[in-house]
């Protein structure tokens, strides 16, 4: 039996995402895959589904990605139930420590000084950041995390949204987590990603943690269209050559909020697939588009 438990995004965190989770369930064990954020309320919520759904032995929480708002939860439930956590190794780092998040922006550091951005904002922008993270609320640990490697449920590596995405698979049923959303998601590496959602095509449905659920075929090839119109939108853009900051304002108008942070790693991941591809290459500071089309 498969449960959905949508956990609301904590209402006074300002502009979010719910999360759903899902609930595997016989007789003898259940498994929940993805939890949600952290909070006071979430707590409570979680709590009383359990009861609802008369869940007793919790065995494994089953982690899709190492993003706050899939495995925040999770450490409590680790608490009340004793259940084991799971996530791939390669993102099991944001479990033990979440400021790793963060490390992305370290390593781009060059590349933002020259696409227009400054180190007195950038340094902002990351103390924002810890901030924020600093106030999240996290477990003191995550008291057992293991690699995927013994699992019984499948799973399959989905890169991409992050490095260690994962999808679960239950015969002809995966969870996808955040590696195919409706209308889009954001992508660390866009030339994994779409390998990745080329391979959940084989699936009957398609249990995403945001957003319609579950997706179907037709979705995740919207998907596809929709990365591509991504694709040319920026190429049009940059036709007569553009820094990085100029094309997020272009893109998306505002600039300088948390947001940002994530809309220039999908901006550095697009730009650098349209390169290996040849669609654009880097002149100084300036990207700027050789073709017009992405074919
Ligand atoms: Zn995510
Ligand atoms: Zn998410």
């Amino acid at each position: 039996m498969i449960i959905t438990i949508t956990i609301p995004f904590p209402r006074n965190w300002g502009q979010g995402e719910d999360t759903h989770a899902y609930l595997l369930k016989n007789d003898e064990v259940a498994i929940l895959i993805d939890a949600g954020l952290d909070c006071e309320d979430n707590r409570k919520f979680i709590k009383s589904k359990m009861r609802e759904l008369e869940v007793r032995n919790l065995e494994y929480i089953l982690i899709t990605h190492g993003h706050i708002d899939h495995f925040g939860l999770a450490g409590y439930l680790q608490e009340e139930t004793g259940a084991e956590i799971l996530v791939h190794e390669l993102d099991g780092k944001f479990l033990k420590d979440y400021r790793n998040a963060l490390n992305w922006f370290d390593e781009n550091y060059e590349a933002l000084i020259e696409g227009g951005y400054n180190s007195e904002e950038l340094k902002l922008m990351k103390n924002k950041m810890l901030m924020t993270i600093e106030m999240l609320r996290m477990p003191k640990y995550y008291k057992t995390f293991k690699n995927l490697n013994n699992f019984k449920l499948e799973s399959l590596h989905l890169p991409g949204h992050t490095a260690g995405s994962v999808g679960y698979v239950l015969r002809d049923v995966i969870f996808s987590g955040d590696v195919a959303i409706e209308g889009g998601t954001v992508v660390e590496n866009l030339r994994m990603e779409i390998n990745s959602i080329q391979k959940l095509k084989s699936f009957k449905y398609i249990f995403p943690a945001h957003r319609k659920t579950p997706l179907l075929k037709e979705d995740i090839e919207n998907l596809e269209k929709h990365f591509i119109n991504r694709l040319e939108e920026l190429l049009r853009i940059i036709r007569n050559g553009m820094r990085l900051r100029d094309i997020i304002r272009n893109m998306y108008g505002e600039e300088g909020s948390f947001r940002d942070l994530l809309r220039l790693r999908n901006l550095i991941s697009y730009l650098r697939f349209l390169e290996e591809e040849g669609y654009v290459m880097k002149r100084g500071q300036f990207w700027i588009s050789i073709r017009d089309y992405f074919e």
